[in-house]
């Protein structure tokens, strides 16, 4: 029983190794095929960044030419200001951030940082000065020293110590017995949705780009976690260009402007006191969420 409970447990291992290392491969290739996207030009340039000022021009974009999905969207994120994006859900919001990134060249009108065309630079620079804070962060399966480290390649474990401590990440880590050492990802240990996200905020105070791109989680955490954590993306933000996608209005009200996104269109925009005297759809959104509603309700859609 022994000697039959050995190879097969060991046939196991080798199984979820090699669907491990397909789901990998297969992540791969979903990238590679992202990267085919877009290419640098011959005459790219690397991002000069000044203020890491941000502007959409009349953006339009499809993913599929059928099916628009972005409508002349024009604004403006000063340098060290920060700009809100709501709406209901499949309105646009993250497109806006996945073009910002450039995963996608826009099908009309332009994108520009410090007045320099997204299309005109080269991707690394470009990548290079964006960090992402996402809703579901996607852990390495390696350490949480990598995981963290990732932000900034070659960086000592003293900075990633560092930039855990400050998103308040590092009690956790300590507590386990391998530490910073400790795997973690679909392999190793699992960390909570609060956890991945201060994993995500130590990861970009290490990289400490100038432009920020934050996806608000919509669910998963408690609300005590939710404003803590709100708090630490408050001070990672600060005085940098920031791309809030936003799903709690009360998280947003210090906003220097805040875009109203539905079906691709901006229909309202403004700062939250001009958008609530407005009495349109923002209002409506902010008594809903005031009476203790959850998101952007889908009838608002
Ligand atoms: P949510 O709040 O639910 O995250 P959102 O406002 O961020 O939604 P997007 O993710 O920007 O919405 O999606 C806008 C529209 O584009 C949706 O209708 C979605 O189905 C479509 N879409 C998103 N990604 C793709 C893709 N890779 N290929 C084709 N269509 C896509």
């Amino acid at each position: 029983m022994i000697q039959l409970y050995i190879p097969l447990n060991f046939l196991g291992v080798i199984y979820r190794e090699i669907k491990q290392s397909l789901t990998d491969l297969d992540k791969m290739f979903r990238l590679l095929e992202r990267e085919r996207e877009v290419a640098d030009v011959p005459s790219a340039l690397p991002l000069d960044v000044v203020g890491a000022a941000v502007r959409f021009e009349h953006v339009n974009f499809a993913y599929d030419p059928t099916r628009p999905i972005l409508h002349d969207v024009s604004f403006e994120i000063p340098a060290g200001k920060k700009v809100a994006v709501v709406g209901p859900s499949g309105s646009g919001k993250s497109t806006l951030a996945r073009l910002l990134y450039r995963f996608y060249d826009v099908d009309g009108g332009a994108i520009t940082i410090d007045g320099q065309d997204l299309r005109a630079i080269t991707q690394a620079s470009l990548r290079r000065a964006i960090g992402i804070v996402p809703q579901d962060t996607v852990l390495f399966n390696d350490t949480v020293a990598y995981n963290i480290a990732y932000g900034r390649p070659g960086a000592s474990r003293e900075e990633v110590e560092a930039a855990a401590r400050a998103a308040h990440v590092h009690g956790f880590i300590a507590a386990t017995p391998k530490g910073y050492d400790t795997m973690v990802g679909e392999r190793g240990l699992k960390l909570s949705g609060g956890e991945k996200q201060r994993v995500a905020i130590a990861r970009t105070l290490l990289k400490d780009p100038p432009l920020l791109i934050f996806d608000e989680a919509t669910s998963a955490l408690d609300s005590s976690n939710e404003r803590a954590i709100q708090a630490e993306l408050e001070s990672v933000g600060r005085n940098k260009t920031v791309l809030v996608i936003a799903h709690r209005l009360s998280t947003i009200v210090d906003a220097h402007e805040i875009l109203v996104l539905e079906a691709g269109r901006i229909v309202e925009r403004g700062h939250h006191q001009d958008l609530l005297a407005k009495q349109g759809v923002y209002t409506r959104m902010w008594r809903l969420q005031l009476s203790g509603a959850d998101g952007w309700p889908s009838q608002l859609a």
